[in-house]
């Protein structure tokens, strides 16, 4: 019988190892396209610890499409991801290639329901927007990201990716808030956590610049960018954030109060005649560093407060006491601290944030090395003395990466 004679490429199937990662939100989205096969998920860990030829070794592309429903903007999201199709495609890497595995959501809120990164379907995307309540800004725009992404390959594996994931295994102790619980469990009403894909990946990148296993340290880990949040994790599990219900809880951040007493809200409607809606726009959007001194952009504080500025310094003085607070709240919480993990634009960017946070805090075995904070870089590296007890680190975070990981793991051959 006559076989037909196949060349080399016709016999070998493209091997699929590039996801893309889309981070959809109201009015814009992000993505970012890697290959998974080199780096490898393990060697990923490890470039953390002993970076960088090239630190995003593996992103092939990335861009952000932005202003989506606003004059000047493109008129939605299906719009906003068919340019991002687009500018993939002008550099040969269109949506249609063989060699793309699976398309990475970020989701914002996964409740209790999602703790594991989720292959999606039809299902999920119904209990994905079920959670919208518990979500309102993110998930709608996150659903449609998957929806219009869904449309585009529908033969392609999509994954949902959590922020909320890393931190759903938080005891109950920490989890729950002490109210009535039959009004909780009806409402969902308990604390969640986000940024989980930061606090994750910074954790396991920290054990290995250590060159441990994540199983074998405990890290306090703060992320701190415009919105901040910090988590206690023990042997690489997450078991206290400082983010709750919503990402308002905790620290103090760019916009956000973080924790305040609930009774502030009462008071500012009884006495101050402000609606729901009010005080939610006031915590969320006017408090935090802009509501204290006008500005959320730490380099604009520090450099007032270089000119003598009161209430930049005052906003920095809260900022920071907050931070320590957290710090040692977890301190206690772990018992055993190992590292200290700084992440995010200013955790990774701030010198006078990181020293201020810890400075004073060697009886607690925490000693900061003030020329190593000082010295600027990209690159995971440690910043405490040799002689600290608790190591300091600065950890880039790279949430695409993480997100792009978990989704690779869940389709990979
Ligand atoms: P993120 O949300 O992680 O992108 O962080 C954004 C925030 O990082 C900005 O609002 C700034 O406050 C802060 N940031 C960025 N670069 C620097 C820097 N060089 N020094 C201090 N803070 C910075």
């Amino acid at each position: 019988m006559n076989s037909v004679p196949f060349t080399k490429e016709e016999t070998e199937p493209v091997t699929a190892t590039r996801v893309l990662v889309l981070n959809s939100g109201s009015s814009s989205v992000k993505y970012q396209l890697l290959d998974m096969a080199s780096p490898s998920p393990a060697t990923t860990l490890n470039r953390a610890a002993a970076p960088h030829s090239d630190d995003h070794g593996s992103r092939l592309a990335c861009g952000i499409v932005e202003r989506i429903g606003e004059p000047g903007g493109v008129a939605d999201h299906a719009a906003a991801l068919k340019q991002v199709a687009d500018e993939l495609s002008a550099q040969g890497l269109g949506l249609d290639s063989p060699e793309l595995a699976a398309v990475g959501h970020r989701v914002v809120h996964g409740g209790t329901r999602f703790t594991e990164p989720t292959l999606i379907t039809d299902e999920v995307v119904a209990e994905i927007e079920k959670l919208v309540p518990l979500a309102p800004l993110h998930n709608p725009a996150n659903v449609i990201g998957i929806k219009v992404a869904r449309e585009l390959r529908p033969d392609l594996p999509q994954v949902a990716v959590f922020d909320t994931a890393f931190h759903s295994t938080m005891p109950e102790a920490a989890a729950r808030y002490a109210i009535d619980r039959a009004t909780a469990d009806r409402h969902g009403v308990r604390r969640y956590g986000f940024h989980g894909t930061s606090h994750a990946y910074v954790s396991r990148a920290t054990a290995a610049l250590l060159g441990k296993e994540p199983s074998e340290v405990n890290v306090i880990v703060l992320h701190l960018g415009n919105g901040a949040s910090a988590s206690a994790v023990r042997g690489g599990v997450c078991v206290d954030t400082s983010m709750g219900l919503t990402p308002l809880e905790g620290l103090v951040m760019g916009t956000r109060s973080g924790d305040i007493d609930p009774a502030v809200i009462f008071h500012l409607a009884r006495v101050g005649g402000l609606d729901v809606d009010e005080i939610d726009t006031l915590l969320n959007k006017r408090s935090g560093l802009v509501g204290l001194c006008g500005d959320n952009d730490m380099r604009e504080i520090g450099r007032r407060m270089a000119e003598g500025d009161a209430d930049a310094q005052l906003a920095f003085d809260i900022y920071i006491h907050r931070l320590r607070k957290y710090v040692g709240a977890y301190t206690a919480v772990l018992g055993r601290v190992d590292a200290i993990a700084f992440t995010a634009g200013v955790g990774e960017n701030s010198a006078a944030v990181r020293e201020a946070a810890l400075e004073g805090l060697e009886p607690l075995g925490i000693e900061i090395d003030a020329v190593r904070n000082a010295v600027r870089g990209n690159v995971a590296r440690l910043v405490s003395t040799g002689t600290s007890r608790v190591a300091v680190a600065v950890v880039p975070t790279d949430e695409e990466l993480e997100i792009a990981q978990q989704a690779y793991s869940l389709v990979r051959p």
